[in-house]
This record gives C-alpha cells, structure tokens and sequence, in this order.
C-alpha cells in the first residue's frame, strides 16, 4: 500500500500555550506542551482562576518565574 503519509514520522500538535509545534512522542513527558515550563505556566494558570477570568492579562514573567521556583523546590504557597 502506499501512502502520501509518512509513518515515521511523529504527529505533531501546537503546544497550547506559546504554538511551538510539538512532537507527540513517548520522550515528551511535558505533551501537549513544548516543555516543563509551558506545562507549569498553564496548570498554574488554571489553578488560580487565570482561565476563567475573560479579559484579565496574563501572568508576567516575573510571576511565571516564581511559581516555577516554588514548585521546583516544593514549597508552594509557603513564604518562610
Ligand atoms: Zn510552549
């Protein structure tokens, strides 16, 4: 059979949060997002409401930072 689809070749899909096509690969923990930050930016945008508020501008980069730290350290909502 032949076939204009090349089956080595991965699917790919958008990641959600900034378009970078992503390979949907069994190596890419972090899919359907291009990486661990992509990930950590949407849960956290979805764990505080971000997604459910229309019109509200999205987190900075300094937030996305820290939350980031904290979650890599464990020590989420904590301030000691
Ligand atoms: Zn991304």
């Amino acid at each position: 059979m032949s076939h204009s689809q090349t089956p080595s070749r991965p699917l790919e899909v958008p990641c959600p949060r900034c378009r970078t096509s992503v390979q949907w690969v069994e190596e890419n923990r972090f899919r359907p997002f291009c990486s661990e930050r992509c990930k950590l930016i949407d849960l956290g945008a979805w764990a505080d409401g971000t997604h459910r508020i229309a019109g509200e501008p999205a987190m900075d980069e300094t937030e996305i930072d820290e939350m980031i730290l904290r979650a890599e350290r464990g020590d989420m909502g904590r301030d000691d």
